[in-house]
């Protein structure tokens, strides 16, 4: 295996929203930053998302140029499709060992064009659209991908050939094998993000096996110009819904599911795609069925209140069971609140369920940091919100320390640039000083 020596003064592991603006805010005060992300492009969840709470612009518009930011910038080298194995303490600086994983092509020679997507024969269903549609084997991993190259799925490739045949670039590379990479770094930003508690989680909601039951972040590609069917309709078959329900805290405030905090964003999410659907579907109905609705930030409370002008539904009530009647329409059994704890049941015909927001990675291994109770990356000073973890010169932002919306991952992520670059300050001051 090669081994790549890199310097830098800073790593940003993670880079979604959270991670690109520590970069971005470190690079242009002249750091040199490294950010390795796992996946084959940088964008994390937001690049998934149609519009964004509660301004509704195009999450795409704001995302994209964040993303070409962040690959022109000077002082930062992207590190995609790699993961750290381990960080350790040398002569007072971080030494960081990154695997980069094949791609099964060269980066240097792929353009991006796509011949190879076009005749890949072999059809995986797609992560990226939460497997409501296929993706090919090989592909760009989507059109804005950064950077725009090609990824090979060696799990599911049946290596005919087809690919390397069509391509005008000679990139294809069957026998690519992982890199080492191996970074010397004076601090670290822990940008890991989160994930979102499984569909299948809860076995009186369908436990992921019910035709017309999504999640929220599936509907967020239904709403999305670049979606899988580039229209709202029921995974389970094609029809155009009209009748939409949101069930909340569906992955949240859930001992059962080990998951008893509120995870903050989802009563916005709900607020914001019933919106969005209102004005996809105009004809539809649209109900919230939610036991306290958290409109927390800034004109966020304006917002739920222009969803009920617009004639969202909102019941009070707690949600038992669903289950689905031989049409595949969603059942939902209801206790209303508000109409003296009476239990009805209710036919939609589609539900998405409002899920919450888990830690995505465990760092606590390879960066020997803490993490909570719940898994986020804990702060030693929790009470003013610092992104300092409990080893020196390692900082955390975004999702990765806590659920939390868009505007608090750039906030927090901009707090942990400012630790960062004062780490590197006294790091600096303290090399001055041995060099006098
Ligand atoms: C359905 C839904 C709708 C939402 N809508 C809105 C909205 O309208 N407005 C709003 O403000 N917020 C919204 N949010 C919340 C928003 O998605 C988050 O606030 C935001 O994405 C957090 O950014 P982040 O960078 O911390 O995490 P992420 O977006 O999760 O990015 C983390 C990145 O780190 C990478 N990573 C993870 N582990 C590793 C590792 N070990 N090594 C390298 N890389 C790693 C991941 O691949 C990912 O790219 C929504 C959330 C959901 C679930
Ligand atoms: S691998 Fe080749 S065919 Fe595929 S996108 Fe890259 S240059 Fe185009
Ligand atoms: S070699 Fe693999 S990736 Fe290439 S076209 Fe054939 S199945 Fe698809």
């Amino acid at each position: 295996m090669d081994t790549n020596k890199i310097k830098a003064d800073a790593l940003v592991v993670g880079g979604g929203i959270a991670g690109m603006q520590s970069a971005l805010d470190l690079a242009d005060q002249g750091y040199q930053v490294v950010l390795v992300e796992k996946n084959p492009s940088i964008g994390g969840k937001m690049i998934q998302l149609s519009k964004v709470f509660p301004t509704l612009d195009c999450c795409s518009c704001i995302t994209t140029p964040k993303m070409s930011a962040v690959a022109n910038h000077a002082n930062i080298q992207t590190l995609t499709y790699c993961e750290v194995q381990s960080i350790d303490d040398a002569d007072g600086h971080f030494v960081a060992q990154v695997l980069k994983k094949p791609r099964y092509v060269n980066e240097d020679d792929c353009t991006g064009c796509r011949q190879c997507e076009y005749v890949c024969p072999i059809d995986v269903q797609s992560a990226f659209d939460l497997n409501m549609v296929a993706r090919r084997a090989i592909r760009v991993p989507f059109s804005t991908a950064v950077p725009q190259l090609a990824v090979l799925d060696m799990d599911n490739c049946i290596l005919c050939g087809k690919c390397a045949k069509a391509c005008p670039a000679d990139a294809i590379d069957y026998t690519q094998t992982a890199q080492e990479i191996e970074l010397k770094i004076d601090t670290v930003i822990l940008a890991t993000g989160f994930e979102t508690t499984p569909i299948n989680a809860k076995k009186e909601y369908g436990a992921g096996e019910l035709h017309n039951v999504i999640d929220g972040l599936m509907m967020e590609r239904l709403l999305a110009p670049t979606g899988p069917y580039a229209r709202v309709l029921r995974p389970g078959d094609g029809k155009e819904p009209e009748s939409i329900a949101y069930i909340q805290c569906a992955g949240s405030r859930d001992e059962t599911l080990g998951v008893p905090y509120c995870s903050r964003v989802c009563c916005m999410y709900a607020i914001k795609q019933a919106m969005l659907i209102a004005g996809a579907l105009p004809m539809a109905d649209i109900t919230i069925y939610y036991m306290d609705i958290r409109a927390f930030g800034k004109g966020y409370d304006q917002f739920y209140q222009n969803a009920q002008a617009m004639g969202i539904e909102f019941v009070k009530g707690k949600v038992a069971k669903i289950t689905e009647d031989e049409n595949q329409n969603p059942v939902v059994r209801v206790e209303l609140i508000d109409e003296g704890s009476q239990v009805v049941e209710r036919t939609h015909d589609m539900i998405v369920l409002s899920v919450g927001m888990v830690p995505h990675y465990n760092p606590e291994p390879v960066y020997e940091v803490e993490v909570g109770k719940y898994g986020f990356v804990k702060s030693p000073f929790p009470n003013i919100s610092s992104t300092e973890t409990i080893r020196s010169g390692i900082f955390a932002t975004g999702a990765a320390t806590a659920p939390m919306d868009i505007v608090d991952s750039i906030t927090s992520a901009s707090a942990a640039a400012s630790g960062a670059a004062a780490h590197l300050e006294s790091v600096q001051a303290r090399n001055q000083g041995a060099n006098l």
